[in-house]
């Protein structure tokens, strides 16, 4: 069987779908790997080193041909539906693929007879870890949080002792305490700054802390739902949340936040008002900012700074700005999910184990049942 990696066409995607590293997993499951000029430059992989791995090279003039007639096809945005349309009924693509944001090309793919996989879709249970691309991309995210609020800060992360008096250290809080989070903590701790969190999991309290962190218990009932993840919650509740944050907001130089439930909009958790009492020069990175943004003002792919001087930090592709972790991270997953299909060379999705019927969206002409509502 004959995988494609296409290059990635979307603006600000710096990622590729496999790194030439972990070419030869898939050669020696019998595949044939073919990817397309250029595909992995912005990630630190050059076409020599592809080639050396065992892929194939194809020219970006010959790429809709190799496209419309490989049997598997690896990238990181999903294909458009024209791309879709153009695969060889029987393919499949594994790339991320939202059920909510992606029903054009979920259709397309349904049309064509694609088997499409997403990697959102991936169940977080043990076994499914190597595969888990969510979590391996919001790690980059979140370690790149902390590093961009270190650099617009004016201020030193650590305590220092210093001939000429005592710097004391930068207060980072982190709202949103899933991998993300977790990531900015561990990464603004080890740069020195005394760092506290909230989450809405009380489950996520035992993790902050082994961080070096202080969980802040606002006393609220927890939101704890289905799979580890957040549950929406009521107006009422928000208010209450917004209103006890405030002051450790307020004391904070640096605000990050990672906060998001699945399938629907980025919660709004802090409004201007709660941050109009930070001091000049604070920083906030807001890494929900394309999903909706968790900050009143934040802009995605932007810094605003707003009267008082606070710079508001709005992610935009995060993971991609860290494109050489990203993709090799992201190419064991997507490897990891393939090769649980592929038996002597040849790639067939067993729909009875629990990984492959939670993450594939089309089969056989049509959108599985339930996957998209
Ligand atoms: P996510 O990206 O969906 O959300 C980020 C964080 O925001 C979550 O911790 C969530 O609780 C929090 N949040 C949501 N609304 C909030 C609000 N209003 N105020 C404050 N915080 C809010 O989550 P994620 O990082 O993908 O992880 C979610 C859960 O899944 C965690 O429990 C994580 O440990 C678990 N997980 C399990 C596995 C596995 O078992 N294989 C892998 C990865 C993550």
């Amino acid at each position: 069987m004959r995988i494609f990696v296409p290059a990635e066409t979307r603006r600000g995607e710096n990622r590729v779908a496999l790194v030439p590293d972990v070419i030869s997993k898939l050669t020696r499951a019998g595949l044939n790997v073919a990817i397309e000029s250029g595909a992995g430059v912005k990630s630190g992989a050059s076409d020599h080193e592809y080639a050396k791995a065992g892929a194939e090279i194809t020219a970006a003039s010959d790429a809709e041909k190799t496209l419309s007639s490989a049997d598997l096809v690896l990238s990181v945005q999903p294909l458009s539906p024209e791309r879709f349309s153009r695969l060889q009924s029987g393919a499949i693509t594994i790339s991320f693929l939202s059920p909510v944001t992606g029903k054009e090309q979920i259709d397309a793919a349904a049309k064509a007879g694609v088997t499409a996989f997403s990697l959102e879709l991936v169940p977080r249970i043990s076994r499914a870890q190597s595969m888990d691309a969510l979590t391996s991309q919001a790690l980059c995210a979140g370690y790149r949080a902390a590093l961009v609020a270190a650099e617009l800060s004016p201020r030193f992360f650590p305590l220092l002792m210093t001939a000429a008096g005592t710097v004391t250290p930068a207060n980072v809080l982190v709202l949103g305490a899933g991998v993300a989070g977790l990531q900015a903590i561990a990464t603004a701790r080890r740069l020195g700054a005394v760092v506290s969190a909230y989450d809405v999991r009380p489950s996520s309290a035992d993790e902050v802390k082994s961080m070096g962190a202080t969980f802040i218990d606002l006393q609220l009932e927890a939101l704890e739902g289905a799979g580890g993840y957040a549950r929406e919650m009521t107006e009422e509740r928000a208010a209450r949340q917004r209103e006890l944050l405030k002051p450790h907001i307020a004391k904070s130089h640096v605000l990050i936040t990672t906060a998001a439930v699945p399938g629907r909009p980025a919660p709004r958790l802090v409004t201007a008002d709660m941050y109009s009492e930070m001091a000049e020069g604070s920083v906030i990175v807001d890494l929900a900012a394309e999903s909706g943004g968790n900050v009143e003002g934040s802009k995605a792919g932007e810094i605003v700074t707003t009267g008082n001087g606070i710079k508001i930090w709005g992610g935009k592709d995060v993971p991609s700005q860290l494109p050489f972790h990203a993709s090799s991270l992201y190419s064991r997953n997507v490897v990891n999910l393939l090769l649980l299909m592929v038996k002597d060379g040849v790639a067939t999705p067993d729909f009875s184990d629990e990984i492959i019927a939670a993450s594939a969206l089309t089969h056989g002409g049509a959108i599985r049942e339930g996957m998209v509502k």
